[in-house]
């Protein structure tokens, strides 16, 4: 029996549906100052599943209760002359966001009900589906005698909705030092997504000076002066689209405010009293290409414009986070393991993706230059939704997709 066929027939998706579904009902959602609410239950059930398992897992905490598991399979071919062999990377966070309000859910949101073969759940999808089909693919190719080169590393972070504080602390340790490729297992529905949009997050400052309504002139209304800046930098967004045309997989770069405050929070507010301070924050998306410095100074510079009309007015602005737009070639080796696999899982090569937000392969590749692909089970636009599900069958084609892909890029496949 050939390694590949062999690792597949170790793939036990029972167990594997069992585990997804504990896992969703393990609440995972981080909420700031509420006692239990964070991924340390999610994350420790990785981590027992993985010492079950015989593995010997890393559990290192970000911050209280929120714990990143990681986990190292090592490939038995290979002498102990040889070179160490490739590290290859699976990647799936623990953490959910909130069901929101539970009345918009047909059942409660954590039931892990299966109805046919959807599993549903917040989280089922995004992406406790994924991580499920990564950690049973990893122990089937254990299971199979890890027949590969190299080392296969899995990456288990909390925070990924929040901001990546487990990748980045993963990075840091240096978990992710030298490795040959990432591939996230973020739910995109069978597609083989090889670009991710860029994401840059600012915090824009009108600062005035706080005077009585009825004689504005005696300060400086900073609301007025946000409104003043901000309908410029609307205007920006079509600029950048003219320059930078939408792209095939991604479509157009996105400028939008989300949040505009005055007076500063903190500060009381009157009906008469001019705000000495607003600010707002934009979300802005960008496609590759979009130097996201450029855009932050051109951001800046339409302030200093509608400065030298009116100079009573005082911009500043800071940047939140900024995250690159991230792609990989089709071509790459690590794409094409991805591709050949899902063509033999699915009898078809996959159509290729893109991601409209950012993973957390976008830090790795950001902050180590690793090639990342994403791929996953679940349909990609329902994630953070009520009724989230998973399809089952789904996430068993990603687990035999997963092991295909190691087990090709690590040169164990033939
Ligand atoms: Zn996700």
């Amino acid at each position: 029996m050939d390694p590949v066929t062999r690792a597949l027939a170790h793939l036990d998706t029972a167990a594997m549906e069992t585990f997804l579904q504990h896992l969703v009902r393990t609440p995972s959602v981080y909420l700031p100052g509420v006692p239990g609410a964070n991924e340390a239950a999610a994350a420790d059930l990785v981590y027992e599943q993985l010492r079950a398992w015989g593995w010997t897992p890393r559990r290192e905490e970000v911050a209280p209760g929120r714990p990143n598991v990681v986990a190292d399979l090592r490939g038995a071919l290979g002498g102990p002359d040889d070179p160490p062999g490739p590290l290859l990377l699976l990647e799936g966070h623990t953490d959910v966001v909130t069901p929101g309000d539970p009345a918009a859910w047909s059942d409660d949101p954590f039931s892990g009900r299966i109805v046919g073969r959807r599993l549903y759940g917040r989280g089922a999808c995004d992406m406790k589906g994924g991580l499920a089909a990564m950690l049973f693919a990893a122990r089937a190719l254990q299971l199979a005698g890890a027949p590969f080169r190299g080392t296969l590393r899995l990456l288990v972070p909390v925070d990924e909705e929040g901001m990546m504080l487990g990748i980045k602390a993963m990075v840091a340790r240096g978990e992710a030092d030298g490795a040959a490729g990432c591939i996230v297992c973020e739910p995109e529905g069978g597609e083989l997504c090889v670009v991710q949009k860029g994401s840059l997050r600012l915090r824009l400052i009108s600062h005035g000076r706080i005077a009585h309504g009825a004689m504005p002139r005696q300060g400086v209304n900073a609301l007025t002066g946000m409104v003043r800046w901000l309908h410029q930098v609307l205007d920006l967004e079509e600029a950048l689209n003219r320059e930078h045309p939408p792209h095939p997989l991604l479509g157009p770069n996105y400028l939008s405010p989300t949040v505009i405050r005055a007076p500063h929070p903190g500060d009381a507010s009157q009906i008469n009293c001019l705000p000495g301070c607003c600010d707002a924050f934009l979300d802005i998306r960008t496609v590759p290409g979009v130097e996201h410095a450029a855009l932050v100074a051109r951001i800046a510079a339409l302030g200093e414009a509608v400065r030298a009309e009116h100079p009573a007015f005082r911009f500043s602005v800071e940047t939140v986070d900024d995250r690159p737009a991230v792609a990989i070639d089709p071509a790459h080796p690590l794409a094409r393991a991805v591709a050949a696999a899902h063509t033999r899982v699915y009898g078809a090569p996959p159509p290729l993706g893109g991601v409209p937000g950012s993973t957390d392969g976008t830090i790795l590749a950001r902050d180590r230059g690793i090639p990342v692909v994403v791929y996953g089970p679940g349909d990609k636009w329902l994630p953070h939704q009520p009724d989230e599900y998973v399809d089952l069958d789904e996430v068993a084609r990603a687990a035999r997709v997963y092991i295909i892909a190691v087990l090709e890029f690590l040169g164990g496949g033939t």
